[in-house]
């Protein structure tokens, strides 16, 4: 497969025109008009915000039967994507809001692998008759009370020692704070639930974000 290397299940990296660029290997058409060459969809790392964070170098721990919780679904660019990673897994996700959602559920139709839900995530009391214990919870929602409700769908649904990935945008936090202030206690918030492993900014592809992956150390 060209000179690329495969850097998780079913995603590879590589050089096309002079510039790094990353792709999941797929059976489907391509969900929100990115390019297709020799079977893999080109994962727009401006369009998504995991996609940048492994371009980036970072990497973090999705196998292919991995059981995800996903919080801030939208259109489902990014599950299309985790969607290709997981082929033995699967991808509970939750989005709130019905424009987007109605464009999800014609993924989640094609596609073996994705339950769509549509709920409020601060609401996981909602959908705990649908979503088992999980492995992994992501969540990009952009929410001032973000971690609280992280932590509350971590209390719901999290196996022992899952792992999360969270994303913050300075700005939705606080609109006033300085990002690197907002960050700082962002991460002091976190420590007191989970063991951080990796965070970083998200520059040049997302301004003024940060993830966190941590595991739950409950
Ligand atoms: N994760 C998506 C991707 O990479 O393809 C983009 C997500 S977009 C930045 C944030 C989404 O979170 C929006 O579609 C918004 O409606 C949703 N959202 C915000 N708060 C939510 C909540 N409390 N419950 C469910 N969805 C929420």
């Amino acid at each position: 497969m060209r000179n690329f290397q495969e850097i998780l299940n079913n995603v590879y990296v590589g050089e096309i025109e002079g510039k790094k660029r990353i792709f999941t290997k797929s059976d489907y058409p391509p969900h929100y008009g990115e390019r297709k060459i020799d079977g893999l969809r080109e994962w727009i790392a401006a369009r998504s915000k995991l996609a940048a964070l492994l371009i980036k170098g970072h990497n973090v721990d999705l196998k292919r039967d991995t059981k995800m919780l996903y919080l801030g679904a939208a259109s489902g660019t990014t599950v299309s994507h985790i969607s290709d990673i997981l082929t033995d897994g699967v991808i509970y996700a939750v989005e709130y809001s019905a424009k987007p959602f109605a464009k999800f559920l014609k993924l989640a139709k094609e596609r073996k692998n994705i339950i769509p839900i549509l709920a409020d995530a601060s609401q996981p009391q909602k959908y705990s008759g649908i979503v088992e214990k999980v492995d992994f919870i992501y969540q990009d929602i952009s929410q001032r009370n973000q971690i609280d409700i992280f932590k509350a769908n971590f209390r719901f649904f999290a196996k022992d020692y899952a792992y999360g990935l969270i994303f913050v945008k300075a700005r939705s936090i606080d609109s006033t704070a300085e990002p690197d202030e907002i960050y700082k206690r962002v991460l002091k918030e976190l420590k007191r639930d989970f063991k951080i492993l990796i965070y970083d900014e998200l520059s040049p592809y997302h301004r003024d974000h940060i993830f966190v992956y941590l595991r739950w150390s409950k």
